[in-house]
């Protein structure tokens, strides 16, 4: 029997992947987590349908959301993780020597339990003595902290369901406040190429550059993601991530990667003029 997972990236376009077994189908008090075995992308984790996490080419988004931040400040310590929750994010983290704390707010439990049983190459680091897990609303996490961490990565589904409050001008604000006086924040920022995700990445820029004086956005190619093209936010209160790259401390940490490199760091913010043109469009 012929059996397909189908993502409608747009409502005219969809993106199917022929599936081996559905692994387990769980509705949680947040959303639906489907985790199945695919021909082509290995394992895969879907929420509510979406295609979150696929064992083939997690590592191009979960490698650009962390070492870009990191080899922009060698300093970092304290680090906050929103979503995330297949630990794809805090397994890049947990690599660095010098990072001393990761606190992780993920609203779902439950993705952490099946991503432990059924992700490990993703979630095999959250057990690690310096990683602390909330189960809790991101948003409002935040609105508590103040000057508490170098670095905020905000690994969030997109702008709708539990992940809109991580898209708002309040949650941004706190963010600023929850960061020390050099802090940085990376967001999932979603893509210009579809309508829907175009006019999400706006508004989240528009509010994003209320607050941090540097508002950058960079781009990376994931193919399970709509339309293949990537952006994430990074916004600073100090650092420039083109000028302020520690290529020879990054390089000296030897650390392997499958995607990520500091000659990539310095293009991947050499954006197209499509996405250029939506920046400055960027109003609420
Ligand atoms: N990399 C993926 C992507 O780009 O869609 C996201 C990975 S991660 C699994 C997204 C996580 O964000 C989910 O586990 C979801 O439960 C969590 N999440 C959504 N809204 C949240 C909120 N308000 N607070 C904390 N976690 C949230």
């Amino acid at each position: 029997m012929d059996i397909w997972y189908t993502k409608n990236q747009t409502e005219h376009v969809r993106f199917s992947i022929r599936i081996e077994k559905q692994l387990a189908s769980v509705q949680s008090e947040f959303q639906r987590i489907d985790i199945f075995d695919s021909v082509e992308f290995g394992r895969i984790m879907t929420l509510d349908g979406l295609l979150i996490v696929t064992e083939k080419d997690e590592y191009i988004y979960h490698e650009m959301i962390t070492h870009i931040p990191m080899a922009t400040n060698p300093n970092i310590k304290r680090v906050l993780v929103i979503g995330a929750g297949d630990g794809g994010t805090v397994r890049e983290l947990c690599r660095y020597p010098t990072i001393e704390h990761i606190d992780m707010v993920e609203i779902d439990e439950m993705v952490v339990q099946l991503s432990k049983e059924y992700l490990l190459f993703t979630a095999y680091c959250l057990e690690d003595s310096r990683v602390h897990i909330y189960y809790q609303d991101g948003l409002r996490f935040v609105r508590k902290k103040e000057n508490a961490y170098d670095l905020i990565l905000v690994d969030s589904t997109d702008p709708f369901g539990v992940g809109e409050g991580l898209f708002t001008k309040e949650f941004y604000g706190n963010c600023y406040k929850a960061l020390s006086a050099d802090g940085i924040l990376v967001n999932q920022h979603e893509s210009t190429f579809y309508t829907a995700y175009s006019n999400a990445m706006k508004r989240a820029h528009s509010r994003i550059k209320s607050f941090f004086p540097i508002a950058l956005v960079y781009q990376t190619h994931i193919p399970t993601y709509p339309s293949g093209h990537w952006l994430f936010g990074f916004a600073s209160k100090q650092y420039d991530p083109r000028q302020d790259l520690q290529a020879d401390w990054w390089n000296s940490l030897r650390l392997k990667t499958r995607y990520y490199n500091t000659i990539l760091h310095q293009g991947c913010f050499a954006i197209p003029n499509n996405v250029r043109d939506a920046l400055r469009e960027a109003k609420e």
